[in-house]
């Protein structure tokens, strides 16, 4: 400790409490202080003591009972007592007396033991008002190292507590909003760091299980759509994102829809107090809006249901006429080969059979227009990003009746997120609805013990993938690639309108640019393998902000 120092302010201290205050205590410190202090060769007493007055602080230096020797100009102007009003008084005086005891008496506890004691006491100041000090006390040595006097410093800090007050109220306020709100809520860092979440977020993170939900749902938004983070980044935010999530450990499907807001805030770092520095952060919404979704898609599903038997009844009168057309077209050709083989050996003796042939030929070619034109179009639907998820489920939801019906259990393993796939919702829709239905029937064939379909879904860097498999017969490898041509049927009684169903399902996979094939390598019955191409991902579908 720099005692002599110390002393030697003091010294200079104690003159002009002397002087204020006259008496024996006070001319004795003086008088002390100058005998122990080394005299400063560069500066005057008089500055020291000018330095002490004209303080910005209220200081005031005690005896060891704490009676008021000395006060400072600033400690007038804080407490608005007068030097001739106070010295000689104690500094209880300046007590509010609403302060605890155990606040004294760790005041006391600590200087009395040489040490620096600082806290808040409640003061009041001579016109009664109250006012919050910010106290530091500090013990004062003689040249044998015992305690002679304390000096005091405070400054009033109420504003200041004031405003810190309503910082502190104000982000008990904002969390107890976050806290009470049924929405997930999380604020990451320009790290993507998350630094600030609420309650349903964290359950989030048992319920997906997620070290990160946030960053799980960013990553999945950023998969869909090149450059999302900057596209939404720039345009200040994202809302009403939509995100599919298949269940973990085949827990039911959720939705949930994201929003997104950067804000900034600036550093409150000592550092960059003249140099501004401003920090982004986003703050994201995770909104659950599964039950609203469920009550849309079973909704939904009767909807589709109506529209699925209206779509089949015209896909069967088409296989129908298609059929019948084949059928025709078959002896047609035949009585065709038969005219040009006439024409050929230029046999006048069968012109009348000729002529009868050729005859049969022209109504035969009628009639095939006329079925032609009778052959009713499917009506084509608009092509949209898709989740093949979600039509996968909706199309296991209509066909949920028949799987019961026939005792068969569906293995639904879908990857939890997969990445939309441009294409026509009812065409896909029949396409799958087809090949679940071919697995049924081929299970009922096989009279399996076990009758399961399995489908599973999953996605690369280019395709989503789509995989149902049965547990039925089978289809030998010589006729892979045999079934997907017209009329060609693995079942004994195919009637008309066999063997188009696949030609069908080949059609639409081609028609979105896809791949259908069956698996070779797949021996426990039947498996499809499906492709197709991922949506060209751009950064358009970041809505909401438009
Ligand atoms: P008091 O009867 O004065 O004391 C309460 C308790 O404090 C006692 O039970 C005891 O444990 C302890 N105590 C009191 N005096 C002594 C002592 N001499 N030695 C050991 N323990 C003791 N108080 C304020 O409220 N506001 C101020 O701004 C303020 N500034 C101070 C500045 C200095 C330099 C010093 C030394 C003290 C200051 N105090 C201040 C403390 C003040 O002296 C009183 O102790 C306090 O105000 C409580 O007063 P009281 O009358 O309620 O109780």
């Amino acid at each position: 400790m720099t005692n002599t120092k110390q002393d030697f302010h003091l010294s200079e201290i104690s003159l002009e409490a002397a002087r204020q205050i006259g008496g024996e205590a006070a001319t004795m410190v003086a008088v002390n202080g100058l005998n122990s202090g080394k005299p400063n060769n560069l500066l005057p007493f008089s500055l020291f003591l000018k330095a002490v007055e004209q303080a910005p602080v209220a200081i005031s230096i005690t005896d060891k009972k704490a009676n008021i020797l000395y006060i400072n100009d600033a400690f007038t102007t804080v407490t608005g007592y007068k030097a001739s009003e106070i010295l000689g008084v104690n500094e209880s005086k300046l007590s509010d007396k609403c302060t605890p005891r155990q606040v004294y008496y760790d005041l006391w506890h600590t200087i009395s033991r040489k040490q620096i004691w600082h806290g808040q006491l409640v003061n009041r100041k001579k016109q009664g008002q109250r006012y919050l000090a910010d106290l530091t006390i500090a013990p004062m040595l003689d040249e044998f190292g015992a305690i002679s006097h304390y000096i005091g410093m405070h400054r009033d800090v109420t504003q200041a507590y004031y405003a810190e007050q309503q910082v502190a109220n104000q982000k008990q306020l904002i969390e107890s909003v976050l806290n009470a709100s049924p929405v997930a809520m999380a604020v990451l860092d320009e790290d993507r760091k998350v630094v600030l979440d609420n309650q349903v977020y964290k359950m989030l993170i048992t319920e997906l299980g997620h070290d990160e939900p946030a960053l799980f749902f960013l990553e999945a938004l950023a998969r869909e759509n090149d450059g999302f983070w900057d596209v939404a980044k720039a345009r200040g935010g994202f809302a009403n994102h939509e995100l599919r999530l298949e269940g973990a450990a085949r827990r039911g499907v959720r939705w949930f829809s994201l929003a997104g807001n950067w804000f900034v805030e600036h550093d409150a770092c000592a550092d960059n107090f003249f140099v501004k520095q401003a920090r982004e952060y986003l703050l994201l919404t995770v909104n659950d809006i599964t039950q609203q979704r469920r009550q849309q898609e079973s909704l939904q599903i009767e909807a589709l249901r109506a529209l699925l038997a209206e779509e089949e009844h015209l896909r069967s009168i088409r296989e129908t006429l298609l059929g019948a057309m084949h059928q025709i077209s078959q002896p047609l050709n035949q009585i065709n080969a038969a005219i040009q083989i006439m024409a050929q050996r230029n046999d006048a003796k069968n012109q009348a059979l000729h002529d009868l042939l050729n005859q049969v030929r022209l109504h035969g070619d009628e009639t095939l227009e006329t079925l032609q034109r009778c052959v009713p179009e499917i009506p084509e639907s608009a092509v949209t990003p898709m989740n093949l998820n979600q039509l996968l489920h909706e199309v296991m939801l209509l066909n949920s009746t028949k799987f019961l019906a026939n005792g068969v259990v569906v293995d639904w393993l879908p990857n939890s997120v997969l990445p939309p796939v441009l294409g026509s919702a009812n065409k896909l829709r029949m396409l799958f609805k087809q090949l679940l239905d071919n697995s049924v029937t081929a299970l009922n064939r096989a009279g399996s013990t076990e009758r399961v379909i399995k489908i599973t879904t999953g996605f690369d860097a280019d395709w989503v993938k789509v995989s149902i498999a049965d547990t039925g017969p089978g289809i030998p490898l010589q006729q892979h690639a045999k079934v997907f041509e017209p009329f060609f049927t693995t079942q004994s009684r195919g009637g008309v309108q066999a063997g188009m169903g696949l030609v069908m399902a080949k059609e639409i996979v081609n028609q979105h640019g896809g791949m259908i094939a069956i698996n070779p390598h797949y021996t426990s019955g039947c498996c499809f393998d499906l492709s197709f191409p991922v949506r060209p991902r751009n950064v358009s579908a970041v809505n909401g902000y438009e």
